[in-house]
């Protein structure tokens, strides 16, 4: 094999959980190369977390203009669809050139196209082989393949991010965090029927139940039509739009949109890999890793959404991808993936955010606790920007006073959930955080109130 093609180590995915291995092992004077199928970036900059935030922004300010109408401020709420993807463009567009031209100037070789493995140590890519002393997998997920006739209709969250025209009528399929962010979006952007077909008997299956009928409420008054117990069967074309038909208890019903969004889960895209001529082991739930990040492979790591570890966010795949960077310089397993509470945020508005254990996780797990919920409409926080749908629902253990989960809903909760993890993190105890002093007024100073 040429010079040119053999590397210390080959990064199969620029996104998260890829380019900051790549760059580590190239300031440690590594010989590597890092390739992408498309444009680099990943997921989160350019198909997810960034761009639908820009979308969300814009949203907020409807939102915003429209709580406070009649309280002093006559605002329009009209959304300019194609404005708002030209405005999600100004970042995303740059993004690539940026990241790849970052990853050139580490000295890394940056490569465009489809790596499957080989070998143990070998790729193809572009017709070309590669070899290298290790290489690093962070491909990412997908979503998942759902089995059903008119699959292929579907669209994805990537397309419903590129859309240039705002769609009138949409329907989402599940009801998870993608498919409730975008309906949000898509009815304050003005579409005219928005639909959510959710399988089970509420959508957000892994956010507290209290906050998801509150949630629910908001979606309703917004004028999303959620229904639940659809399990969607077949989507079929219907002149310019499509048909949806899904199963109730009650019989098979159906919804037309002209466009339908596929937001069910997503699974780890490693189907293409090949992963059997490396010996790298993988099951459903993603790569086989170790604490270490290492595969079974022990020559190759993995990280992110690919690997059967942490939960799908962008910050777990960073910190899984620091993890097996300091393991692959360091040549030995020194670098143990330790989780400290994660929260995760359903940007929808008013925001639902929750981190640590649920109440029902807490109860099977035989704790003593005391969960403290109230709905907050009337705290001052919540008035003063005219927020209808807020509360929180915190889990403190009895003895240890230990903040065991915290699970918010309102305008301040994306904040005020990372000062929860930040504090049980820190293990502070509920009266420590109740003598913290935080500016005021601010949805921080809410939080010693909430416990
Ligand atoms: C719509 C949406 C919204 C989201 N919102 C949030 C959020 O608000 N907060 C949050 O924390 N997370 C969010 N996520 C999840 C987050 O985006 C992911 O957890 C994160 O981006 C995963 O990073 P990664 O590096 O593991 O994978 P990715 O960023 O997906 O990178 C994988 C890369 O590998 C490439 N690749 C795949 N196979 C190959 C191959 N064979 N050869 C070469 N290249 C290949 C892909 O093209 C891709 O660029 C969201 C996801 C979606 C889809």
């Amino acid at each position: 094999m040429s010079d040119t093609n053999s590397f210390d180590l080959i990064v199969i995915g620029g996104g998260t959980a890829g380019n900051g291995v790549a760059r580590m092992a190239a300031n440690a004077g590594w010989k590597v190369a890092s390739i992408d199928s498309l444009p680099f970036g990943g997921t989160c900059a350019l198909r997810g977390c960034d761009p639908k935030k820009m979308l969300i922004a814009v949203t907020e300010g409807v939102e915003w203009a429209r709580s406070l109408d009649g309280k002093g401020l006559n605002a329009r709420t009209d959304v300019n669809w194609p404005d708002m993807i030209a405005f999600k463009r100004t970042f995303t567009d740059a993004m690539p050139g940026r990241i790849e031209g970052g990853l050139e100037k580490a000295g890394i070789t940056v490569l465009h196209g489809e790596a499957r493995f080989t070998g143990h140590n070998t790729i193809k890519v572009n017709g070309e082989t590669l070899s290298a002393r290790h290489l690093h997998i962070a491909t990412g997920a997908r979503p998942m393949t759902l089995n059903i006739p008119g699959e292929e209709l579907l669209a994805t969250s990537t397309d419903f991010l590129e859309l240039p025209e705002r769609p009138d009528k949409v329907v989402f399929v599940s009801g998870g965090f993608i498919a409730m962010e975008f309906a949000h979006i898509s009815k304050r952007a003005g579409a005219r029927e928005v639909t959510v077909l959710e399988m089970t008997d509420r959508p957000l299956g892994n956010f507290d139940p209290d906050l998801v009928n509150i949630l629910c409420e908001a979606t309703a008054e917004l004028g999303i039509d959620l229904r639940t117990r659809a399990k969607v069967l077949k989507i079929e074309k219907n002149g310019t739009g499509f048909t949806v038909a899904y199963e109730t208890p009650k019989g098979t019903e159906t919804v037309d949109g002209d466009l339908v969004v596929h937001a069910t889960g997503r699974v780890p895209n490693i189907d293409h890999l090949d992963l059997e001529a490396a010996d790298v082991e993988y099951s459903r739930r993603g790569i086989k890793v170790s604490p270490f990040m290492r595969t079974t492979n022990p020559a190759i790591f993995a990280a992110g959404d690919c690997a059967d570890s942490g939960p799908n966010l962008t910050p777990v795949s960073a910190n899984e991808g620091r993890i097996a960077g300091k393991n692959l310089l360091a040549g030995k397993d020194e670098c143990e993936l330790n989780y400290p509470p994660i929260p995760s945020v359903v940007f929808t508005l008013p925001q639902l955010a929750s981190v640590g254990l649920s109440e029902a996780v807490a109860r099977d797990k035989g704790l003593d606790f005391d969960a403290r919920f109230d709905k907050t409409v009337g705290w001052y926080s919540s008035l003063r920007v005219g927020a209808r749908h807020t509360a929180y629902k915190v889990l403190v253990e009895k003895g240890t006073d230990k903040i065991l989960g915290a699970h918010l809903i309102g305008p301040g909760a994306k904040e005020q959930i990372n000062l929860f993890a930040m504090a049980m993190a820190a293990d502070l105890t509920a009266n420590r955080i109740k003598r913290l002093i935080f500016a005021y007024p601010s949805f921080a100073s809410d939080v010693g109130s909430m416990i």
